[in-house]
């Protein structure tokens, strides 16, 4: 039977390795199309070699040199740069990753759903900033998105067979990640190492200071409304700090399907790759004996005001995914400079939000993908201006 084609965008990331993890297992199933990187390029072209990729790009214009060093006399092509990552996407492939890290996401994977190919979407930011927009092009070219943040996809697989009429809350967990059992008092003065190791999972750097913040829940929620299209109201986020349980659904009857899982990105990534079937995946098997307890219980609004803006965020719709996506990333930057502390990263984000939201603009819906990429520039030098005025 003809081999499927596949993609990875991000393939140097820590979504795209163990996306390549489990294609590597069983080469003799995929053509590899593209692989796309940024600075990482001997990772890159070492996949591109291995697993034979019809092209390597990185977004780094640059390190194209580089590259094609690293790929001579292998027959993989080189490319590099924004518009190169956007020619990969129009490469006809059957299954396509989305893990770039951030809003340079957004662009590949809008682009790969006007050939009608199925989206594994890691990048959350695609929803965050753009939502409604990525959905409406999905559907306008029949293309299909298949959720890989764990959450979503624990969601995605309790909604199998169910009408979502019957849905009356959606439930993600948190782990409450690196800092959770520091005293709050003492959070404003945590590193990037403080806040860059993960109890539970093994992430990229900004995805593990998110969850240290709950940035990355307060995505999870907006990504959830928009994913699922359900209102803001019937969402929850609930600290479970075992991480076993990734998601709930509850229903009218009053029952709640929980899924567990291993915190192993292969779970949701292995899902979304063999979906709608369910595959032998090389994940460890849970032993509920020995976990014995799982936890819960309800975030802190004070230590983890990130939930608090997502919900100002999901009533208000518009371009404010978009500006709290952007001014979330300059606010990271910011920490990750060691140019403001862990807790005023929230403070930004508020202050950049407050900001853009004096003419009421904030709630008129971006037109199309140029409008959001606009917002989200203008959303980060307005974040930056915020940064500049407190150091
Ligand atoms: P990483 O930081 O590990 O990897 C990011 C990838 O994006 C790398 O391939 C990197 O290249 C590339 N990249 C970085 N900047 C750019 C850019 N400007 N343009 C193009 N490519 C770029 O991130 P993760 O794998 O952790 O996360 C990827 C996405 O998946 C994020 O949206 C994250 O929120 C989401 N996600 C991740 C989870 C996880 O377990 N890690 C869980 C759920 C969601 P290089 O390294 O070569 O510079
Ligand atoms: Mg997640």
């Amino acid at each position: 039977s003809a081999k499927r084609r596949v993609s990875i965008f991000g393939a140097t990331g820590s979504i795209g390795q163990n996306t390549i993890d489990l294609i590597a297992r069983d080469l003799e199933a995929y053509e590899v199309v593209a692989l796309t990187g940024a600075r990482n390029i001997a990772q890159l072209a070492a996949d591109a070699r291995r697993l034979s990729a019809r092209i390597a790009v990185t977004a780094e214009e640059g390190l194209l040199p580089e590259l094609r060093a690293a790929l001579e006399g292998s027959g993989v092509q080189a490319a590099a740069g924004e518009a190169a990552l956007l020619e990969a996407a129009d490469m006809p492939a059957d299954w396509i990753m989305s893990a770039i890290v951030g809003a340079a996401g957004l662009a590949p994977g809008f682009r790969a759903l006007r050939h009608g190919t199925t989206l594994a979407l890691a990048n959350k930011e695609s929803l965050v900033t753009a939502g409604p927009l990525l959905m409406a092009e999905a559907r306008k070219y029949g293309a299909t998105i298949l959720p890989v943040d764990s959450e979503h996809s624990a969601v995605f697989q309790a909604l199998v067979g169910e009408d979502m009429a019957t849905v009356e809350r959606i439930i993600i967990t948190a782990s409450g990640g690196g800092l959770r059992d520091w005293p709050e008092s003492a959070l404003a003065t945590a590193t990037p190492a403080d806040a860059g190791a993960h109890p539970n999972w093994d992430m990229g750097q900004r995805i593990t200071i998110d969850s240290a913040s709950m940035f990355n829940k307060a995505m999870e929620l907006i990504e959830t409304k928009e994913f699922f299209g359900v209102p803001a109201a019937m969402i929850e986020a609930v600290v479970h700090p075992q991480s076993l349980i990734h998601a709930l659904v509850g229903f009218n009857d009053g029952a709640l399907m929980a899924h567990l899982g291993p915190p192993d990105m292969r779970h949701a990534i292995g899902y979304a790759l063999h979906h709608p079937d369910r595959t032998h995946l090389p994940v460890a098997r849970l032993d509920l004996a020995q976990i014995a307890t799982l936890e819960f219980h309800a975030p802190s609004p004070t230590r983890y005001p990130a939930l608090q803006i997502a919900r100002e965020v999901m009533e208000t719709g518009g371009k404010s995914g978009c500006v709290f996506n952007a001014a979330k990333e300059i606010a990271l930057d910011g920490f990750l400079a060691g140019q403001i502390g862990f807790m005023d990263m929230s403070g930004i984000v508020s202050a950049t939000l407050d900001a853009m939201s004096s003419d009421n603009s904030l709630s008129i819906a971006p037109v199309g993908l140029e409008d959001v990429l606009q917002t989200d520039q203008i959303a980060r030098d307005m974040a930056l201006d915020q940064i500049r005025s407190r150091i």
